[in-house]
């Protein structure tokens, strides 16, 4: 992770699994971001207590409420970090905060596939129009030429299940709702990329791999990763990342993955 001097980051979905692993090894750098602005969906609930305590021990970590699947939450969330951010942009946005429900072609409902959508796929688009005028003062603030992850990017955190061409595990778990969506959040990070490449920013789809968290270990099967060891992936993967990237769908090792 040397040399990736990103001064503000912000995580949704941070108060477990891989959102709160990125939290804390942003945290560990030896020279760690400024502002580092950890959402969950509910600050008082019971499952906060760890973010709460890296929160008293690290003044740069602000704790802020944002519910992806509600607009006004959203908003809220861009103005409480915009106060906190004052004169200075955003300059990385992972959208990390998503939810699986198992489900087979025959048992799929209506509701599952609106709900993951909400949350996989609007979720991140309304999160990134909502924290684009950041973003966007981060990239002309910055006197950095080119695109990078210290500027100013939107990371995406999307799923080899999403593949089309390589549909990954299907004897594991059909989990079509979950499929679906993170292949449209593939095409969302391919859009942004087209959208936002004209303001200087940077946007990627990046897969964690199968890792060790609620989510990962809804199968029968062990994940093979631990939360740590797919952070540490994503944070090496983030800082080599350049305007040649940009709208690419990466592997938290590094590879391109196909569509
Ligand atoms: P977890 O289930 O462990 O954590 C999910 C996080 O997302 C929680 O913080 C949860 O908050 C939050 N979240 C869920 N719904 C919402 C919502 N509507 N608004 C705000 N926050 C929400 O999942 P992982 O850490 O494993 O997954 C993180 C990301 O990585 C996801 O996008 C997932 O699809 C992706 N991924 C994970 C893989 C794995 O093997 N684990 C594999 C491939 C991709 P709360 O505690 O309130 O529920």
């Amino acid at each position: 992770m040397a040399g990736f001097n990103v001064r503000s980051v912000l995580v949704t979905g941070a108060n477990r699994g891989i959102g709160l692993g990125l939290v804390k090894q942003f945290l560990g750098k030896s020279d760690p971001p400024e502002r580092v602005f950890a959402t969950c969906r509910d600050p008082e609930g019971e499952r906060v207590q760890e973010l709460k305590t890296l929160a008293s021990r690290h003044p740069n970590l602000a704790i802020v409420a944002l519910e992806a699947t509600n607009p006004a939450s959203i908003k809220a969330a861009a103005a409480r970090v915009e106060e906190h951010l004052k004169s200075s942009g955003l300059n990385l946005l992972i959208n990390n905060a998503g939810i699986v429900r198992l489900s087979t072609l025959e048992s799929e409902t209506p509701e599952d596939m609106s709900l993951v959508y909400a949350t996989n796929v609007t979720g991140p688009l309304l999160v990134s129009q909502a924290f684009l005028p950041l973003l966007k003062k981060a990239a002309q603030g910055s006197p950095q030429p080119g695109m990078s992850c210290s500027k100013a990017a939107i990371v995406n955190i999307s799923s080899e299940g999403g593949s089309i061409t390589n549909v990954f595990a299907w004897q594991l778990g059909q989990v079509v709702s979950y499929r679906c969506s993170k292949a449209a959040l593939n095409m969302l990070t391919k859009c942004q990329s087209l959208g936002y490449g004209g303001d200087g920013i940077l946007s990627i789809a990046v897969h964690p791999g199968w890792v060790q968290t609620d989510m990962g270990s809804s199968t029968s099967l062990q994940a093979p990763l631990t939360v740590d060891m797919s952070v540490r992936g994503i944070l090496n993967v983030l800082p080599k990342l350049s305007k040649k990237d940009n709208g690419a769908f990466m592997s938290w090792e590094g590879k391109v993955l196909p569509w």
